[in-house]
């Protein structure tokens, strides 16, 4: 897809990954419209994006009523729908038990579970459905692209972010084969360990840890996931799959 004068939702826009996603967007002339729960944030995405014609919603991902309303509103704002980034998500870890001395002294709680799930897969249900009804009845096909994870393949103490980002991936294969009828292609991008908000709130010896086995030895650019994901609005035979882009870094 050219993206120029398409419009694009991109959620989770606020900051980090969400919007270089809509800085990249911006530059290569698509119209924009972010969806965060926090207005400021938007405003200083939006003001990042230049002159592209950009719009901003409150809209909590993982509240149905809220993300209905919202694709309706960009619809009747923008008059047409080309492209989802379903890229907002949250990380609550913690171990599924913890032992000390022959004793369990902490479980994962129900909340912390339900908390991703709600918003990092049930989240990507709704966004993704939504975005799919309204391209299929505007009629001219469009791209969906998911932002699953590495720990997908199973990360210590993300159980709750495990479960969800695999699903994601999951449901990437399964849209890309019921959608294709409709024109609307569905791809996903796994990043490894990128340097947005999410990432740099960790401890230092946290993060050190967690950058010795990259091959690379770095962490990625939030523009390096935005590229993936301009190259999966530009290349028509992508499909069904999953890009990772994770320095080389296996878990
Ligand atoms: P950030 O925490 O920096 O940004 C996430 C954005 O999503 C925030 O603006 C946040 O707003 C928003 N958001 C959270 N919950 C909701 C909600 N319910 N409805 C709407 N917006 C919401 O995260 P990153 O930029 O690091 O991550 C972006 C995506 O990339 C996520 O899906 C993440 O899982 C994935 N990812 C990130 C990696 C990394 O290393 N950074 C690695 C692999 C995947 P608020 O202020 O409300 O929290």
């Amino acid at each position: 897809m050219d993206v120029r004068d398409k419009t694009i939702v991109v959620t989770g826009a606020g900051r980090g990954i969400g919007r270089a996603l809509a800085v990249q967007l911006a530059r290569e002339g698509a119209q924009l419209a972010l969806f965060d729960t926090h207005a400021e944030d938007l405003q200083q995405t939006r003001g990042a994006c230049g002159p592209a014609t950009v719009r901003s919603y409150r809209c909590d991902v993982a509240q149905e009523a809220s993300v209905t309303a919202t694709f309706e509103q960009v619809v009747a704002d923008f008059g047409r729908l080309d492209g989802l980034v379903n890229n907002a998500g949250i990380v609550r870890d913690a171990l599924l038990i913890k032992v000390k001395d022959g004793r369990v002294t902490e479980r994962m709680s129900l909340a912390q579970w339900q908390a991703v799930i709600d918003v990092n897969l049930t989240g990507v249900f709704l966004c993704g459905r939504e975005a799919a009804a309204h391209m299929a009845a505007l009629g001219h096909g469009g791209v969906i692209v998911n932002i699953s994870s590495i720990s997908r393949a199973g990360n210590i103490g993300q159980s709750n972010y495990t479960a969800a980002k695999a699903g994601v991936a999951a449901l990437t294969v399964v849209w890309a084969k019921e959608l294709a009828r409709h024109r609307i292609r569905v791809g996903a991008v796994a990043p490894g360990f990128i340097r947005t908000p999410m990432v740099e709130s960790m401890k230092p010896e946290a993060l050190a840890k967690m950058m010795a086995p990259i091959p690379l030895g770095r962490l990625g650019e939030p523009q390096e996931i935005a590229h993936a994901v301009s190259f999966i609005f530009a290349n028509e035979l992508f499909t069904g799959r999953c890009l990772e882009v994770d320095a080389g870094l296996r878990m």
